[in-house]
């Protein structure tokens, strides 16, 4: 529901907490973000996925730890009421063949809005999923999987990308270019070949693509997310790029394209959101776009995105 507090303050939708890898409790960043000037905050937490995939995860929730996430979420929200606006939300893997934002088990769910985030790929070598979302001293695992060729490592990401915008049941696609998190410290692909902005140019209008189906179509055949793009500085925090997830040529096409940008901090620690804010900020006005979008709950079933300028 629509809940003004009277703060035209920043919000972070993209927040983890002690539930899955985040390092303090929900408690505490509300606490933080109202501190911030925040109009609100919405926690996603990494959702389990041990069940579907058989992967033991350190960083996703526990699926026994569901319900107890949702009611903590939802008391927050009683608690803050007026204050802050807390939504629930998670943070959902597609992993092509395993888990999809779609999966009826989390359209179940009382949730405010998904994240929809690739952070598998199926490796050529064993058929099996494995993680792309590495630490720097591992990343050489990642590549190794595709036999050191970045190129098909690339492609292979944004096809599964772009499978996952397909399948529909995304309300915020998350970290569009997360593969390139490595890529500033070891430069295993340079982002201005041709084919790699072929694949930037093929995600985007598919996005645009999707997004005027879905709302065309909209309730009518119960596809009632239509997704838009998050801006993240969670790398940019952490000191592995220098530009956030998307890139600035990827946030100037999806400008070209109307595609609508949120922007959260992919936050693990009170101190992370609002982190690099002004510059994800100057990117998407250096990049063409003029206006971003701020999350105002949902309503019969659809995601409510207030238009603000940048
Ligand atoms: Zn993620
Ligand atoms: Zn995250």
């Amino acid at each position: 529901m629509n809940e003004h507090n009277g703060r035209e303050g920043f919000s972070c939708l993209h927040t983890h907490t002690v539930f899955c890898d985040g390092k303090t409790d929900i408690a505490a960043m509300c606490e933080a973000a109202f501190a911030r000037g925040f109009a609100s905050l919405g926690f996603s937490s990494h959702a389990p996925i041990t069940k579907k995939t058989g992967i033991t995860s350190v960083w996703h929730m526990k699926e026994e730890k569901l319900d107890e996430y949702i009611d903590t979420v939802l008391q927050a929200r009683k608690h803050w009421k007026g204050k802050l606006s807390i939504y629930l939300g998670l943070e959902v893997d597609y992993i092509e063949g395993y888990c999809s934002p779609v999966d009826a088990d989390i359209r179940a769910l009382p949730l405010d809005y998904n994240i929809g985030s690739v952070h598998y790929l199926i490796s050529p070598k064993t058929g099996e999923p494995y993680n792309i979302d590495e630490y720097p001293e591992n990343f050489g695992n990642v590549l190794t999987e595709f036999g050191n060729d970045s190129r098909a490592l690339c492609e292979t990401y944004y096809n599964t990308y772009n499978n996952m915008v397909r399948d529909g049941g995304c309300d915020i696609l998350g970290h569009l270019d997360i593969i390139k998190k490595n890529n500033e410290r070891y430069a295993f692909f340079d982002p201005q070949e041709s084919w790699y902005k072929e694949c930037l140019v093929t995600t985007a209008d598919l996005i645009a693509a999707f997004r005027a189906e879905a709302e065309k179509t909209g309730m009518a055949t119960g596809s009632d997310h239509v997704p838009v793009v998050e801006v993240n500085t969670g790398a940019m925090i952490r000191g592995y790029t220098a530009e956030p997830y998307p890139s600035v040529d990827m946030i100037a096409l999806l400008a070209e394209r109307n595609i609508p940008l949120v922007l959260n901090a992919d936050a693990h620690t009170p101190d992370h959101l609002g982190g690099k804010y002004a510059e994800a900020l100057q990117c998407m006005q250096q990049s063409g776009h003029s206006t971003m979008v701020f999350f105002e709950g949902r309503q019969n079933g659809k995601a409510l995105w207030r238009e603000t300028a940048v």
